[in-house]
């Protein structure tokens, strides 16, 4: 049986970089006793920009044996290069995972796969940056292809250029569902941690991943997230690691059929987040938009816009396979609404 498939939810917990010994030391016996399953610490860390903690490296590789034995627990790290991968297995590191960095680069993947082949650890690959399914079940393949059978795949979540959104990676839960339907035995892990970007946004995330059939977590944990040398504010005391993991409600489905309708439901409900989110975000650009009309002193309702906005509409709609007739009570009744918010909007502003 696939490793982290042996307990559901599987739970991988640790800081996002070990910084010293006494820091591991300290996670190690604050984890004796909590229900985690594999501890995680990046050694080597891939930062967007120089200057920062790029992690201690080898360094820290005995602080990581020293864990295993106090805790009891298996260690895991990310490699993003064949040394790193030799200098895991030097230290007997328990298994590895591969950065959302490194998925995206097929050279990188195979490189780790070569220096893998003969010593098949356990490897957890991370969703690329990218929202690129393929990229993603290549990276996959590559390691199946190498005879590794404790495979896992770890939702991250996907960078993205709206700084507006609550997320530091966009969850899209889409896509590791349609990676749950191509690999139907492959288990798949959430990391509430880098979707979130923040430590209130960890226990929502896990939720929804468990109700979502995810087979386990991974969480970064710090003994004192606020001076944690990288991602502070997504971490976690391993007090606040127990009481999250204590409240998390598993839901079991009955039969299988309920499992599959749920499912479906449940990427219904956050495209439906999604559609609703961004809705409001269009009402938000229309009120900035009735303030430059009011400046240049020209009429709400443009029929030459709106014109225009039908037509690229319907050809959108056409190349998704939704008729003129659904497009066009659709943006009816969102242009309507467009309207009437700037007329209300300039109404307030002009009391
Ligand atoms: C990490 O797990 O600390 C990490 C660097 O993650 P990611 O590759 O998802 O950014
Ligand atoms: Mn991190």
């Amino acid at each position: 049986m696939n490793l982290f498939s042996s307990k559901k939810p599987y739970i991988i917990a640790g800081p996002c970089g070990a910084e010293n010994e006494h820091q591991m030391l300290s996670i190690a016996e604050e984890f004796k006793n909590l229900p985690i399953d594999m501890i995680r610490a990046g050694v080597w860390k891939p930062r967007s920009k120089p200057g920062n903690f790029e992690g201690m490296g080898e360094t820290a590789l005995p602080w990581l044996n020293q864990v295993k034995k106090i805790a009891g627990k298996p260690v895991c790290i990310e490699v993003a290069n064949s040394i790193q991968v030799e200098l895991a297995l030097k230290y007997n590191i328990d298994a590895v995972w591969i950065g959302a960095r490194t998925t995206v680069n097929p050279f990188a993947v195979q490189e780790i796969c070569d220096a893998l082949k003969g010593n098949p650890i356990p490897v957890l690959v991370k969703n690329p940056i990218n929202p690129d399914v393929e990229l993603w079940s290549g990276a996959i393949e590559r390691m199946m292809a190498i005879g590794i059978t404790d495979i896992a795949a770890i939702h991250r979540g996907f960078s993205s250029y709206d700084s507006t959104s609550k997320y530091r990676n966009k969850p899209m839960w889409a896509i590791p569902i349609e990676l749950k339907r191509r690999y139907k035995e492959l288990p798949i892990i959430c990391d509430p941690s880098h979707i979130g970007g923040n430590r209130d946004l960890i226990a929502p995330i896990s939720q929804r991943a468990l109700d979502m059939d995810f087979d386990g977590l991974m969480i970064e944990v710090h003994p004192t997230p606020d001076d944690a040398l990288s991602d502070a504010k997504q971490q976690i005391t391993p007090s606040v690691l127990k009481d999250i993991l204590a409240n998390l409600i598993l839901r079991k489905p009955t039969v299988d059929s309920d499992t599959e309708i749920e499912n479906i439901r449940l990427v219904l409900d956050s495209m439906d987040a999604e559609i609703v989110d961004i809705l409001g975000k269009r009402m938000e650009m229309v009120k900035k938009l009735a303030l430059i009309k009011k400046k240049y002193n020209m009429p709400i309702f443009q029929q030459d816009r709106w014109c225009e906005i039908i037509e690229s509409r319907n050809q959108w709609g056409k190349a998704n396979e939704l008729d003129e007739t659904f497009i066009l009570q659709l943006y009816q009744l969102i242009h309507d609404k467009s309207i009437k918010t700037q007329f209300d909007f300039l109404q307030r502003n002009e009391e």
